[in-house]
């Protein structure tokens, strides 16, 4: 029997471990995948205070290794189902069944994919997902941006104040996004916008040095040597906790900053919740709330 169970090894995931073993807490880590979540696939990070620059790998091995040396219990498994019986909840994963008094969820987010080949192989070699983390390396530069939502919008913002031009590329002729962000971005002079194409492939050898599109004639356009930011959505994968935890219309657990649900003793931490912001840092705000709340309810049973 486990004090606390922390499903995901992201950054989100191990803060939480990381309050909760210097709690004194029995804690278990489940990875489904690799330990350090979505920020691995990062060569650089440049936005985690007090470190100038690092590698996402590098910075979640740092975190491991801190944990590690403070006495988590880790195991790789997929966590499918959680069960909650009295006080205890029961954690069912691909390999095993686990134990605890409390749970904290930290599954993350998936980003939603173009699903062209070579799209994993360019992630950080000209194709990013996060504008936030990886525009400014593009200062003054024209970059190329696919989506049509409110998160490709605010990209587009973003991108138009640091780059010297934004190709925003829109699969239909319009965008699914608030007006006046339709209003901003449709007026904002450095973005150029190409409706009713579809991304169909990514061309160079070891590095993006192409993006072919095709229009609604059949004929198709490339834009070359431009970095290609991808905001298509993002997929959180919570529907199998739902009987314990609400989820919101988009699938993201109902939680505000205490990081808890409506069941007592489980609680949600990162990306995987309803938030604003979807960073290293506000993850990792997320997994000390969520471990520090564990263990004040560990306390009262
Ligand atoms: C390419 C890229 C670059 C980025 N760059 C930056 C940056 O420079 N700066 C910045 O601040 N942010 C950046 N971000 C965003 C940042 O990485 C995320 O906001 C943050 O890492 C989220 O952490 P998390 O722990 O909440 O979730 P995740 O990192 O998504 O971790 C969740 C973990 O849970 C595991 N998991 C999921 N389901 C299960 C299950 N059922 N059972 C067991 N394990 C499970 C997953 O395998 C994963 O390891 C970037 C994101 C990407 C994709």
């Amino acid at each position: 029997m486990y004090d606390i169970i922390i499903i995901g090894g992201g950054v989100s995931g191990m803060t939480s471990a990381l309050y909760a073993l210097r709690n004194g807490k029995k804690v278990l880590l489940l990875e489904g995948s690799s330990i350090g979540g979505q920020i691995a696939q990062s060569p650089k990070v440049e936005n985690y205070p007090s470190v100038k620059q690092i590698s996402g790998e590098k910075l979640s091995e740092e975190i491991f290794d801190q944990i590690t040396d403070l006495g988590v219990e880790f195991e790789f498994d997929n966590v499918l189902e959680i069960k909650k019986v009295e006080d205890v909840f029961e954690v069912i994963g691909e390999f095993s069944k686990y134990e605890s008094k409390s749970v904290i969820i930290a599954n993350g987010v998936k980003h939603r994919k173009l699903k062209l080949e070579k799209e994993d192989d360019f992630i950080g070699k000209g194709i990013y997902y996060c504008a936030i983390c990886d525009g400014p390396f593009f200062a003054g530069k024209e970059v190329t941006l696919i989506g049509d939502g409110n998160t490709a919008l605010q990209y587009a913002l973003l991108l138009s104040e640091l780059c010297s031009k934004v190709n925003l590329v829109i699969m239909f002729d319009k965008f699914f996004g608030d007006d006046n962000l339709v209003k901003a971005v449709e007026t904002r002079k450095n973005i150029h916008i190409t409706k009713n194409a579809k991304t169909i492939k990514l061309n160079g050898e070891h590095e993006l040095e192409g993006i072919v599109f095709e229009k609604l004639d059949g004929s198709t356009f490339e834009i070359k040597n431009t970095p290609l930011f991808v905001a298509i959505g993002q997929i959180p994968d919570n529907k199998r906790f739902e009987n314990l935890a609400e989820l919101d219309e988009f699938g993201y657990f109902k939680s505000d900053e205490t990081t808890q649900t409506k069941t007592p003793g489980l609680f949600v931490a990162g990306d995987t919740r309803q938030k604003t912001v979807r960073q290293v840092t506000t993850a990792m705000c997320d997994g000390a709330v969520a471990g520090t709340n564990a263990c004040n309810y560990l306390n009262t049973l």
